[in-house]
């Protein structure tokens, strides 16, 4: 089997999906990869952790990582808890300790442009940390001694979740998200959006904040409190990552209104099918060694 992403493939809706493989293949095809999947909150977790197959927990840095199968994938899920250092912390952990080959974050975001609605899902072409400023030393975003402002996530996982974020629309979102939440939400005709995300130490909810952080960083797409942080330790570590969001709000006043329903009602499973067609279709094709794949 060769090992090429197939666009075509990431759109099938079949459930049993991808059909007629043996547990025998999938172990080998997949036996270089173990995946560490972080979430910022527990409700966004725990479906996966349900489904791991043979789960341990282990506890660390007062964390739990839950190490097993996910779908065939060797997995490590843990909970960041919320913010930069926290997710930097538990990025670092799962590398050094857990000997994760890859980290993929799910979670919710705000939108980061009036063309972003609740609902929508957002994948990282690059991420920046926003309130990182230590102007006039060294220019506004950029991390210190480091050179840059902009962190890019590995471009192969990051088109293959698009494509599982894609098809997840497609075939799972009315059967997941009931009518009640989908009214609720105003969730019509949920898209994907590709671009840059921007992370820091601060929930966003005040129009005016939003509006000057979307004129300063052209190509906003989302604003969080961890992505660009997992993004500077693997960056650092030299460990490919990407980065998916639902978008949970608007980053504007209303922004707390309703959001732990959300967390609780949409992007649960948001994170739980996105993440399960991704480890099915890294099965059917694994990914290239990064030196075959060039950098965004
Ligand atoms: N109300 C929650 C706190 C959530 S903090 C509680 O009581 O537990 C917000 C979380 O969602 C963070 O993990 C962050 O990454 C993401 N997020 C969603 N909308 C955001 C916004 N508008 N600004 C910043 N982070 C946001």
């Amino acid at each position: 089997m060769e090992a090429v992403y197939n666009p075509s493939l990431m759109h099938s809706c079949r459930s049993e999906w991808p059909p007629g493989c043996t547990t025998s293949l999938h172990t080998h095809y997949q036996k270089n990869m173990r995946l560490g999947i972080i979430s910022a909150l527990h409700e966004e977790q725990a479906g996966l952790v349900e489904a791991m197959e043979g789960p341990a927990k282990l506890i660390h840095g007062k964390r739990e990582f839950w190490v097993g199968r996910l779908w065939e994938i060797d997995a490590v899920c843990v909970l960041s808890r919320i913010g930069k250092v926290a997710a930097a912390m538990t990025a670092t952990t799962l590398v050094e300790k857990f000997g994760v080959t890859h980290i993929l974050f799910t979670g919710v975001a705000g939108a980061g442009d009036k063309t972003i609605r609740v609902g929508d899902i957002v994948v990282a072409e690059s991420l920046v940390q926003h309130d990182m400023d230590a102007s006039p030393l060294f220019p506004r975003f950029e991390v210190p001694l480091t050179g840059r402002t902009h962190f890019q996530p590995d471009q192969q996982l990051s088109l293959r979740l698009s494509g599982a974020a894609h098809a997840f629309l497609e075939c799972d979102f009315l059967e997941t998200i009931s009518e009640t939440e989908r009214q609720a939400f105003g969730l019509a005709q949920p898209r994907v959006h590709r671009g840059l995300i921007a992370s820091g130490d601060q929930f966003v909810n005040d129009r005016l904040r939003i509006d000057a952080l979307n004129g300063a960083l052209p190509g906003l797409v989302a604003v969080e409190m961890e992505g660009a942080a997992v993004a500077q330790v693997c960056h650092e570590l030299d460990v490919p990552f990407a980065v998916i969001r639902a978008v949970s709000d608007n980053a504007n006043e209303n922004a707390a209104h309703d959001f732990m329903r959300f967390v609780k009602s949409v992007a649960a499973q948001y994170a739980f099918h996105i993440t399960k067609r991704l480890c099915r279709h890294l099965v059917e094709a694994p990914l290239q060694p990064r030196s075959e794949s060039a950098g965004m």
